[in-house]
């Protein structure tokens, strides 16, 4: 190889796999991608449905918008996409009232902030989220739920922050931390999230041919049964049917339980204890459709009047590009208790769900992480909650480098991504 370049394999095509090998690939390194499945993008993509885009699991949202770290990772890359800013960021639906919550910080909204959370006064709740970070940095981290009383929320406050942690990350508040969310709230810098306006999936395409244009090769439907690990260090990968890949570096995308599996023997230890106390995500995303116009508002609605759906994303309102013309789409958001059973729940959601937004609406499909529905094989197998994910570098490997949502980090599902990406890129560079 010549001086300073890397022959580079990865594993998966997932967000943080494709950001990472594009980056690479531009940097005149060879990189070659293998994915297990036949379409790229794992969770953020969009597939394709009787002219839908139904995401395999990102809903086609931008948590920093263009200010944040996934944003600085397309331009990077060399990638643009365009964005549409939900207007206000939340609708909460309460007692058949619709009232706006805006998460950009800047914002003055202390009414709703009084009537749905009790809480109002900016000095005294920077103070508390301040002393919540601080302990968090030393290792005393609480359950969301806890800091949102510790700031002077009301029980309703709760409910809502709950609302939201089940439908953004995938568990409830007494399970979230706190000090993730206040970091994920700071990454975005007090900026606006935004909205794919062509979907998930048009991003992806866009990095794949970034990558390609640089000589990357893509292979589908090629899943890597093992990292080859000689001397403590990864050497290359083994594809299902017996092909090998010599590499200098690999990049593990596939999520870290794979990995480890991927490892066998190799796998660290402690790695491998950290990762048995992570617990699966369980929910259902329902996509909607209707002749007839769901909703007025640009916004994500959380319904706190409703007993299951803990969001709804209006799809069609954001963007026209993604359903037929004639149709309205909206995607619906359900956490699964896993001490449930799942076929009641997913019953009583999906009924909850078409009452609520009245005649002519109808469930096209139902992804749910834990069945093999086509949009859902791919979905997580670890939660969205990541206070206890592993390092971009296991110890006692060298060349080897894991990325994507399971990886430490703070910030919000994709938005932590990238910032882990940027991290390890930056490192990249030095090696
Ligand atoms: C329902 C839901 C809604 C979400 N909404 C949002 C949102 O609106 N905004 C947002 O920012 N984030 C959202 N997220 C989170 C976001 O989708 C994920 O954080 C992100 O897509 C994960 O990317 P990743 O890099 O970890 O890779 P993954 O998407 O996990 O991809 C891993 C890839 O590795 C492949 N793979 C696995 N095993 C092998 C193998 N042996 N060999 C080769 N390849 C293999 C898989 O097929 C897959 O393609 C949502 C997630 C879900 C589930």
């Amino acid at each position: 190889m010549a001086s300073g370049k890397r022959r580079v394999v990865v594993v998966g095509t997932g967000l943080g796999g494709l950001l990472t090998g594009a980056f690479l690939a531009r940097r005149g390194h060879p990189v070659t991608f293998l994915e297990a499945q036949s379409i790229i993008g794992g969770r953020f993509t969009h597939i394709d449905y009787q002219g839908f885009a139904i995401p395999t699991g990102a809903f086609h949202a931008f948590p920093g918008g263009v200010r944040g770290h996934l944003f600085r990772c397309l331009c990077k890359v060399g990638v643009h996409v365009s964005l549409v800013e939900p207007a206000p960021s939340v609708m909460v639906a309460v007692d058949g009232q619709r009232l706006p919550l805006h998460l950009d910080m800047t914002r003055s909204q202390s009414p709703v902030l009084r009537r749905l959370v009790g809480v109002n006064r900016r000095g005294p709740v920077t103070r508390s989220a301040a002393r919540m970070l601080i302990a968090g940095l030393m290792g005393r981290d609480l359950p969301a739920a806890e800091g949102m009383r510790r700031i002077g929320g009301t029980e309703a406050g709760v409910r809502l922050l709950d609302r939201l942690t089940k439908f953004a990350l995938s568990v409830p508040a007494e399970e979230a931390s706190a000090v993730e969310l206040l970091r994920s709230i700071l990454s975005q810098r007090f900026g606006r999230e935004g909205f794919l306006i062509h979907g998930s999936g048009s991003m992806i395409g866009r990095i794949r041919a970034a990558a390609e244009s640089s000589g990357a090769e893509v292979r589908t439907a090629a899943p890597v049964r093992r990292i080859i690990v000689e001397g403590g260090r990864a050497r290359g990968v083994e594809v299902e049917g017996g092909e090998s890949l010599d590499a200098d570096w690999v990049i593990a995308n596939a999520g870290v339980r794979r990995t480890l599996g991927m490892l066998g023997e190799h796998a660290p230890s402690r790695v491998v204890e950290q990762v048995a106390t992570l617990r699966p995500a369980c929910g259902f995303t329902h996509a909607v459709r209707s002749r007839n116009r769901l909703h007025e508002h640009l916004s994500i609605e959380i319904p706190l009047d409703l007993r299951h759906i803990d969001g709804i994303m209006p799809v069609s309102n954001l963007s026209r590009f993604l359903c037929p013309p004639e149709w309205h789409f909206a995607l619906a958001y359900q956490w699964m208790d896993p001490a449930e059973d799942p076929e009641k729940q997913l019953e009583a959601g999906r009924r909850e769900l078409l009452e609520h937004l009245g005649s002519g609406a109808e469930i096209m499909n139902t992804a749910c992480y834990h069945s093999h529905n086509p949009t859902a094989n791919i979905a997580q197998m670890i939660g969205q909650h990541g206070k206890s994910r592993p390092p971009a570098i296991l110890p006692g490997i060298e060349g080897l480098f894991l990325v994507g949502h399971d990886v430490q980090g703070y910030g919000t599902a994709a938005e932590l991504i990238g910032e882990s990406c940027l991290r390890l890129w930056e490192r990249l560079e030095r090696a």
